[in-house]
């Protein structure tokens, strides 16, 4: 089996496409979506339009909850805040019955799909530091875990014989061999708005058989999705950062 995994999309239909036909290239037969499919981003609902079609295991992420009145915006930055409000409103009564229906973890043997951390997941908590990937890797009983949040990749390896130690790899795209470790949590980065300075769109790819796990970049039309930011009257800054990944 060969697992796709979007993550943070943010409305970025132009990252989302690029991203799609790569992974299409790469023989994905199982979709998945680790949340975050709005906010920031100026076509919210084509990115859930996208997602419904290729039949996303998908699970909610901070900003599809605010966007549902279920989470207190006051937590966010202001960009972010704003970009909630521009959202909210705009969402068709589909797209706000679709994101009802998330749920915060989804199981799916062989993987576990979740937006922060398996620790606490109503907490949107992130996965950034070899602690918090314990706290997450405490709570993970499939082989392989699932999750976003940060907008930057990175992969953690436990055996179940050594569960505090850690082999970590970090990197904006790499290719990883999982073979002979019982737990793997991937932070797969983000399509829509990558944080790690590297401004091309991520995905991960697994590949069950062969036991490998990617993350991998590609390039897209940064500044057509800049142009309809401002065109849409979203805040300068969630154009800018596009170009530089932050
Ligand atoms: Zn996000």
């Amino acid at each position: 089996m060969r697992i796709g995994i979007l993550g943070d999309i943010h409305g970025n239909v132009e990252a989302l496409r690029a991203v799609v036909a790569a992974m299409q290239k790469d023989g994905v037969d199982t979709w998945v979506q680790v949340g975050d499919i709005v906010g920031y981003g100026p076509e919210p609902s084509t990115c859930i339009d996208i997602v419904r079609e290729l039949g996303c295991v998908t699970c909610l992420g901070n900003h599809d909850a605010a966007v549902l009145g279920l989470l207190d915006t006051s937590y966010f930055n202001n960009f972010a805040r704003a970009a909630i409000h521009w959202t909210t409103p705009r969402m068709r009564p589909s797209d706000l019955q679709f994101l009802r229906s998330l749920q915060l973890v989804v199981k799916r043997p062989p993987f576990t799909v979740v937006h922060g951390s398996l620790h606490m997941p109503d907490q949107f908590g992130y996965v950034i530091t070899q602690v918090e990937a314990i706290d997450s890797l405490e709570q993970q009983d499939t082989r392989l875990c699932f999750v976003g949040h940060s907008h930057v990749p990175s992969i953690y390896l436990r055996r179940d014989s050594a569960p505090t130690e850690i082999r970590v790899d970090p990197s904006s795209e790499f290719e990883v061999s999982y073979q002979g470790y019982d737990r793997v949590l991937m932070n797969v980065g983000s399509v829509g708005q990558p944080r790690d300075e590297d401004p091309r769109a991520a995905y991960g790819l697994v590949d069950t058989d062969r036991e490998i796990a990617w993350v991998k970049r590609v390039h897209y039309d940064i500044a057509g999705v800049q142009r309809k930011i401002r065109e849409a009257g979203l805040p300068e800054v969630l154009a800018n950062r596009l170009a530089l990944g932050v």
